[in-house]
């Protein structure tokens, strides 16, 4: 019996599995979520309730573990760095925090010679003015934003409207002719020590990954940079665990670094049966500082999200025996919320 207990902040559907992982390899989880019907109560050996930023929750949860994780990054920095000084939080806090913020996220990438679309800062109105060479293109808010949300597709300056608040700040970007999405995932356990999965292609409709799919259907050349490129982020970080960084490649072949996500991700929840590991064992691997073992895909494979009302669909379903269902058990049925995803693997 592994003796870790491992603190895992958020409950979602991200959370849930890798409690379902580290379930697998003996290691212990306590579950921290605001949300007292998070799925991740299910898979946990332990569930707190509370609110992030409530002392007398935060101290429960410390006492409970020996180190943290978390699924999401948008957790205020100063809470994960207080939670650092009593038990060790990994990835890293600062790293969440140059993350977790679009411009700091970009200006990272680019420092390190790793392209992406132009962008600029955008406070008010003026900004936009000023900087109409960047139009079409996309507002998106610098913190916060998921799933699409906090973006504003401007043509051109006529589409501003009065949903754009500019209490908050922006990125203007550039809008891409996309050809494709991929994205890479690799876990970082030490300096230059990895396992790195094959670049995964993503389809999106209106702006929420749909399904995905390896092997992805690219040139070698810029799956080696794909890969070169995952892979030389999480060194600069000199990251531990699993991250996932999304590419973009436009009409003419260009390829362009759209986010980091300092986490698992979506895309990668096809690894849970196309490899011998998956993204969240390799995390929970990596940050517990268990062995690594050499991760090798079984199965090309396709991951399609079912979400709002998609799950219904499936949830008397039969499925054969290449077709595996996972229903996030989330309480609600919402709009846009991912509910459930289903992965077939080709025999
Ligand atoms: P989120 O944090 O919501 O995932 P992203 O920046 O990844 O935000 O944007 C979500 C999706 O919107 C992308 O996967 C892509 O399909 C589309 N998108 C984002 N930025 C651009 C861009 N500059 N040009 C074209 N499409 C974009
Ligand atoms: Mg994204």
């Amino acid at each position: 019996m592994n003796k870790t207990t491992l603190g895992i902040i958020g409950g979602g559907q991200l959370g849930s599995f890798l409690a379902d992982a580290a379930k697998k390899i003996d290691v212990k989880t306590v579950i921290l979520s605001d949300d007292p019907d998070a799925p991740g109560k299910h898979f946990s050996t332990k569930f707190i309730y509370g609110e992030y930023d409530d002392k007398v929750t935060i101290n429960n949860f410390i006492n409970e573990v020996d180190l943290v994780t978390y699924e999401f990054e948008n957790i205020p920095f100063t809470i994960l760095k207080k939670i650092n000084e009593k038990k060790e939080v990994l990835p890293k806090p600062e790293i969440n925090k140059l993350i977790q913020h679009r411009k700091t996220e970009k200006n990272f990438l680019n420092e390190n010679n790793i392209i992406t679309t132009k962008y600029v800062t955008i406070k008010n109105e003026k900004d936009l003015n000023d900087n109409t060479n960047l139009l079409p293109g996309l507002l998106k808010t610098t913190t916060l934003g998921y799933d699409g949300k906090g973006q504003y597709k401007l043509e051109s300056l006529e589409d501003l409207n009065s949903e754009i608040d500019f209490s908050k700040e922006y990125i203007l970007e550039k809008l891409i002719n996309i050809k494709k999405e991929i994205s890479v995932v690799v876990t970082r356990y030490e300096k230059n020590n990895y396992e790195i999965y094959e670049p995964i292609e993503n389809v999106h409709e209106d702006q929420i990954l749909k399904y995905s799919v390896i092997p992805s259907n690219i040139s070698e050349d810029i799956l080696k940079k794909t890969m070169k490129w995952a892979k030389k982020v999480a060194e600069k970080l000199d990251y531990i665990g699993t991250l996932c960084v999304e590419f973009f490649i436009d009409e003419d072949d260009n390829l362009y670094a759209n986010e980091v996500a300092p986490r698992v991700h979506n895309s990668g929840h096809l690894t849970m049966n196309s490899h011998n590991i998956s993204q969240f064992e390799n995390h929970v691997r990596a940050v517990c500082g268990l062995e690594r073992i050499e991760t090798k895909k079984i199965y090309n494979a396709k991951m399609i999200n079912l979400i709002g009302d998609d799950i219904t669909l499936y949830r008397n379903k039969t499925f054969n025996d290449n077709e595996f269902f996972y229903d996030y058990l989330k309480k609600e049925i919402k709009n846009k919320r991912k509910m459930g995803h289903i992965t077939i693997i080709e025999k």
